[in-house]
């Protein structure tokens, strides 16, 4: 069996006024991440990683921001269809790894939720999707809380009649 990986990186800004949303799960916040769509970092990550191991390019060719389709989108959506677009190029989703890098809130009380969303949306089982979290130890943007940032790698299975 041939196999392929693809990363994905992405950042948004955290202002007032918008939703907090990661992995397709809301979080009661203060602030939310500011972008075209619902600004799902963690999700967008993993829609880029996907479609880097298949080779289709990346997140902003397939769903411009520029596309009024896409304004406030569930970024789940997009993974759904990003996905559809990885298994018609013939590939199966084998596992995806990702870390979110905030500094607030604390992931951990939700990694459960997010996992298993992104599993049913993803088509794998839960233990196929791993998410991690860390913070910005106080540096850069993520560590004075002006954005979150996420980091995924995806792992496909050509299959043999693809
Ligand atoms: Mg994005």
């Amino acid at each position: 069996m041939s196999t392929r990986s693809g990363i994905g990186y992405d950042s948004h800004r955290l202002v007032e006024g918008r939703r907090l949303v990661l992995g397709g799960v809301e979080f009661d916040a203060e602030r939310g991440l500011e972008g075209h769509s619902d600004a799902d970092v963690l999700s967008h990550a993993i829609t880029d990683a996907l479609l880097g191991a298949a080779g289709l390019g990346d997140i902003g060719q397939h769903f411009p921001d520029s596309d009024e389709r896409y304004r406030d989108a569930d970024s789940l959506v997009l993974l759904s269809d990003a996905l559809a677009s990885v298994r018609a190029a013939g590939f199966e989703l084998v596992h995806v790894d990702a870390t979110v890098v905030m500094e607030a809130p604390k992931l951990a009380d939700a990694r459960e939720a997010i996992r298993d969303r992104l599993a049913e949306v993803l088509g794998v089982p839960a233990a196929n999707v791993n998410i991690k979290a860390t913070t910005g130890e106080g540096i850069g943007f993520v560590g004075r809380g002006e954005g979150i940032a996420a980091l995924a790698v995806a792992t496909l299975a050509q299959r043999a009649n693809g």
